[in-house]
Order: C-alpha cells, then structure tokens, then sequence
C-alpha cells in the first residue's frame, strides 16, 4: 500500500512504466476510470460508468438492428436473410458507448481497447450462458485496414479490441488471414448503395485451414453492413459456412 507521501509520486512513476511497456501496461497501470476520472483501485473504469456500457434495447436477433417490437427478427432477415448467422452488438452507436469507441479511434487512446475488448467477450459470454446450444467460433478476424490507413492511424482499432476479447475467451485470432486491397474512402458520407459499391472487392482472403468452418468478424461499428457483406462474401468463398458479427456499436440503419 502507497503512503499519502508517495501518493503525488505516483502519476509520473505509472507513465514513466506504460512508456516503457507499451499498451498492454496501461490495461494494468489504471489512474483513474477512464469515463469519470474517479479513483479506481483495479481495472479501467468505474463499476457504475461499466454498468452504464452494458446497453441492452430489443433487437433483431439475427442483424442486430434496434426493433420497436417484441418480434425475434426484421422483416428485412425474414425476406432476405444477411450472409452472417448472426450478429452480438454490445450496444447502439451513443454515448457512453460511442465516446469509448472514438477516444480509441481518433485521438489514440488505445487503453480504450482493454475495456471495449472485455466488453465484448463478457456480452458473448452472457449470451453463451442464456442458451443451451451455443457454440463459439474457432477463431476471430478483426476487419483489416487498408495497410496505407493502418500506418497513418498506427494501429487497427479492430484488431486491438479482438486481442483483447480474444484472450478473455482464450479464442485465436488471425489478422494475416484477410487482407484489404482495396484503399476505401470514408464511408460516413455515403448512402446505401454507394457504400455497396465503395466496398465491392474491398478484401482478398488468403487459404485458410481445412477445417475452418465457424469464424466471428470483429468490427467497432457496423452500419449498413457493406464492410462486412463484402467481407463474409470473401470468406464464403473461401470455404467458411458459420459467419457471426461481433462489434461494439450498431448503428440503427437498415442494411444493404
Ligand atoms: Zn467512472
Ligand atoms: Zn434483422
């Protein structure tokens, strides 16, 4: 335990430690709740500004996407079922929940990935314990980043949530396995259609494992769906049967 005197100490000793030990340090060296600023003693955020992430609202079973209803699907996967089993979102694109994401995102707060990662496997985890025949996938692919966007950003949000989840649900996760080729501009001015077609193409899938049949796609945000359309029509052909969905915010669109 720190006395009161070393207490000021403190800060500068924890950045001088996560500098020389990268992300994963930060997960272990908190100051504070990263939403509130509250004094934690373990973890990253508060428990009452954790409970606040954990956003339930009715939904689609199949695509996620909010329904005013009791009714378990979209009149839209009724017609035309999407190319993915399903999708688990942790909750819709607002706040708490979208703050987290583009604190990750935009200003390179890559801490931010510990909790959103956590999030993630503890929403599967309490979907795997409410039903009796699920089966996890064997492995998960974060949705790649054109390698030019990756070097400017300097990491792939995608990619950092899926370590994270990945190793809370001891899955493996692959980034080799799926490359984009295709350097996308920004799909949040485009509409439907365009998104479609900004996406067409957009990834090539590498030969995967014989015995790979069941995979789940890690995303931050799904939208329309095109990104990942374009990428379940990839790894379809590539010989996976079981697609799911798992991202951290849906946004409440319909889908292509
Ligand atoms: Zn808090
Ligand atoms: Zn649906």
């Amino acid at each position: 335990m720190l006395s009161l005197q070393k207490a000021p100490m403190l800060p500068h000793a924890l950045t001088l430690a996560r500098k020389k030990l990268g992300q994963y340090a930060q997960c272990l060296l908190p100051l504070s709740c990263l939403l509130c600023q509250q004094g934690i003693a373990t973890g990253l955020v508060c428990h009452t500004c954790y409970q606040d992430l954990k956003q339930t609202y009715p939904h689609c079973l199949r695509c996620g996407l909010p329904l005013p209803t009791t009714e378990s699907m979209c009149g839209q996967c009724v017609r035309t079922p999407p190319k993915f089993t399903k999708l688990h979102a942790c909750g819709l694109f607002e706040p708490p929940l979208n703050q987290l994401v583009y604190h990750l995102k935009y200003q390179k707060q890559t801490t931010y990935s510990c909790v959103l990662g956590q999030l993630m496997a503890e929403r599967i985890h309490t979907h795997a314990a409410e039903s009796v025949t699920i089966n996890l996938p064997q492995a998960l692919i974060p949705v790649p980043l054109h390698p030019r966007k990756e070097r400017q950003r300097g990491f792939n949000q995608a990619q950092l949530i899926a370590e994270h989840c990945a190793k809370t649900l001891a899955i493996p996760w692959h980034s080799h396995w799926v490359k984009r080729v295709k350097n996308t501009t920004s799909q949040t001015q485009l509409n439907i259609k365009q998104r479609k077609r900004n996406m067409h193409q957009a990834f090539k899938v590498a030969a995967l494992p014989a015995q790979l049949d069941h995979v789940a796609i890690i995303d931050d945000i799904v939208t329309t769906g095109a990104t990942i359309n374009s990428l379940c029509k990839g790894l379809q052909k590539a010989g996976v049967k079981q697609i799911e969905i798992w991202c951290i915010c849906r946004t409440p669109t319909t889908r292509p």
